[in-house]
């Protein structure tokens, strides 16, 4: 088993994902980067963090989260730290969004609660420690016309926190969200510049987040914090409270 501590950070290839990758790295880790489609990202990444491990799944497909979680036995043999950031959204009205969109929204959030299960209980259930922490989204507090399957998805995503940090009592297991605003992505940077404007009159900062800020919230809730459990963290610039 690695001495290094381990942190499994999905969709790592990019975004806010990649942020935090290397932010952990920094902080120690030996960084499980999953990626799906993000090859060539997620080689250079892998090139840049000293000691990290490239894990290539697509977390809707189950027969592919368990080879996953396969290769880390067979490798570094623990997870400390599980940052499930990857996440899935079609924009479109609710009346032509098919049923198709729909699954594809929801088919990564069934995909990260298989994954955390499995995390749970190859990992961190016999250890009796460690840190899950989901990137969810102010927009499943606000809501987001175009976004209904994203955004209950996101809301779903602080529902799992909390029903998961109650249930594991009388462990050093802790499960908090980090709920980004408006970030700076591939995710956002295909939004029109005039829906983009409106996001930042919307923001008290003026202006949109950066995945580094987003990262070092995670960071904190992996190596510092002991007693925040079960809650939703905001990182939005103000836009919006909780
Ligand atoms: P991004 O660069 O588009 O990241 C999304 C990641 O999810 C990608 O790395 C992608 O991996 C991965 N992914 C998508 N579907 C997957 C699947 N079926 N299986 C495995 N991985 C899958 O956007 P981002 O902004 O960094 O988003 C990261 C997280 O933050 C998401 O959960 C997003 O909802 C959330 N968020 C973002 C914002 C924002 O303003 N940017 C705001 C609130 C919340 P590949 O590229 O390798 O396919």
């Amino acid at each position: 088993m690695s001495e290094a501590p381990v942190a499994l950070v999905t969709g790592a290839a990019t975004g806010i994902g990649a942020a935090c990758a290397k932010r952990l790295a920094s902080e120690g880790y030996r960084v499980g980067l999953h990626y799906r489609s993000s090859v060539e990202k997620a080689q250079k990444l892998l090139e840049e963090l000293p000691g990290s491990f490239g894990l290539k799944a697509d977390l809707t497909q189950e027969a592919e989260v368990d080879a996953l979680i396969k290769a880390i036995k067979a490798g570094p043999g623990r997870v400390d730290v599980l940052v499930n950031n990857a996440g899935y959204n079609v924009n479109a009205p609710m009346l032509t969004m098919s049923l198709d969109q729909y699954d594809s929204v929801a088919a990564v959030a069934r995909g990260t609660w298989y994954l955390s299960k499995m995390v749970l209980r190859r990992f961190m259930f016999r250890r009796g420690a460690g840190r899950i922490i989901n990137i969810s989204s102010v927009v499943g507090h606000t809501g987001n016309p175009g976004q209904v399957p994203y955004t209950m998805v996101k809301a779903g995503l602080d529902a799992f926190t909390k029903s998961l940090s109650q249930e594991l009592t009388g462990k050093d297991i802790l499960v908090n969200s980090v709920a980004p605003g408006f970030i700076a992505t591939d995710m956002t940077e295909v939004l029109p510049d005039e829906i983009k404007e409106t996001i930042v009159a919307k923001v008290p900062q003026g202006r949109m987040g950066t995945a580094e800020e987003v990262a070092d919230v995670v960071a904190f809730l992996s190596t510092r914090a002991s007693y925040i459990n079960g809650t939703v963290i905001h990182v939005n610039g103000g836009m919006y409270g909780g």
